[in-house]
């Protein structure tokens, strides 16, 4: 069931609204500003009346800070007054409420508005979540890979905690496509997509397609020996895939990994490490390809052959 947040501070008034809504959703009641924007932030919710005035915060400041938190920008929100004045309505639809209303409401058109904003609200959740997601494989795309990456770089270097990011790059490919064929690769990006990703499902994990046939990972709280050899285990999880390539380069497809732990620091770069990384890559496919190459940030190095 849907959820929605009241926040408003006359008890009667939320009480009301959320005797008309409480037949279709589950409805949290906040009666302040603060424990609103709290309680917002902390479920998911499809959708929030907001009171303007109330006394500790007015419903257009909470309505933008709402809208700057991350875990609330999408959530729509229906701006809810006394006041039945033309200025009040521009502004609170200007500042990217989707819809207002003015008590005393009908219970019949704030059943009909809720119901209309909670559909459009799925609507762009999905397309969102089909935005951010590969067609080929599934796995999260570029653009979430540079949404993710500078989330996940921000909070470690907040927490002072270990962050690992390594490039994955399928073994001389292009020979493959040319040998097999161009849908026959594409099973095979599908492939080593699924074999990867399911080493990588903690929360705190990040795992998406780079573009072609190359791969990007992103670990938090390993130290970089745990970070080497771990991703050991999933490049010959690929290699364990026995999925046959052209004889003149190797029996199966394989790949390649280059990595690089380090402990963030406000003044540091996440492109300068992901070089660091594409770098190791570079280092692996000297290597022989079929190898993990990692570095730390002092710049020892690990190899597996
Ligand atoms: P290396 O071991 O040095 O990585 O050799 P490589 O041949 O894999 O490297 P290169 O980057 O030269 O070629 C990558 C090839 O991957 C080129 C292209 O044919 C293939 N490729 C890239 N994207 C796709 C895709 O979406 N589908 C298929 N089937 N092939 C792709
Ligand atoms: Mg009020
Ligand atoms: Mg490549
Ligand atoms: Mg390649």
């Amino acid at each position: 069931m849907d959820k929605i947040l009241i926040i408003e501070d006359s008890r009667a008034q939320a009480e009301y609204l959320k005797s008309i809504l409480a037949t279709d959703y589950e409805v949290a009641i906040c009666l302040t500003g603060e424990e609103g924007f709290r309680m917002a932030k902390s479920e998911a919710f499809s959708l929030i009346f907001l009171d303007i005035i109330m006394p500790d915060v007015d419903g257009f400041t909470l309505l933008k800070n709402l809208q700057e938190a991350i875990l609330t920008k999408y959530t729509p929100v229906i701006l809810v007054s006394g006041l039945a004045d033309v200025q009040h309505e521009e502004k609170g639809l200007t500042l990217g409420a989707v819809d207002y209303i003015t008590k005393p409401f009908s219970p019949v058109i704030v059943r009909a508005r809720a119901n209309i904003h909670i559909k459009l609200h799925h609507y762009q959740m999905q397309f969102m979540q089909q935005a951010m997601v590969d067609q080929l494989t599934g796995v999260a795309n570029r653009r979430r890979y540079e949404d993710d990456s500078v989330m996940k770089w921000r909070e470690a270097v907040r927490l002072g905690l270990s962050f690992s990011v390594c490039i994955f790059d399928i073994d001389k490919f292009k020979v493959y496509n040319d040998t097999f064929g161009h849908p026959a690769g594409d099973k095979v990006i599908a492939s080593v997509a699924k074999t990867a990703s399911s080493f990588l499902q903690r929360s705190t994990d990040f795992f998406g397609r780079y573009g072609g046939e190359e791969f990007v990972a992103i670990m938090i709280g390993n130290d970089a020996r745990s970070a080497f050899e771990f991703m050991q285990t999933v490049r010959q999880a690929v290699e364990d895939l026995r999925i046959p390539h052209d004889p003149s380069v190797s029996q199966w497809v394989t790949m390649s990994i280059g990595g690089v732990t380090l402990i963030p620091k406000d003044s540091d770069s996440y492109d300068r490490y992901l070089k660091i990384a594409d770098s190791m890559l570079y280092n692996a496919k000297r290597g022989g390809r079929n190898m993990v190459v990692w570095s730390d940030s002092g710049r020892q190095q690990w190899r597996e052959k």
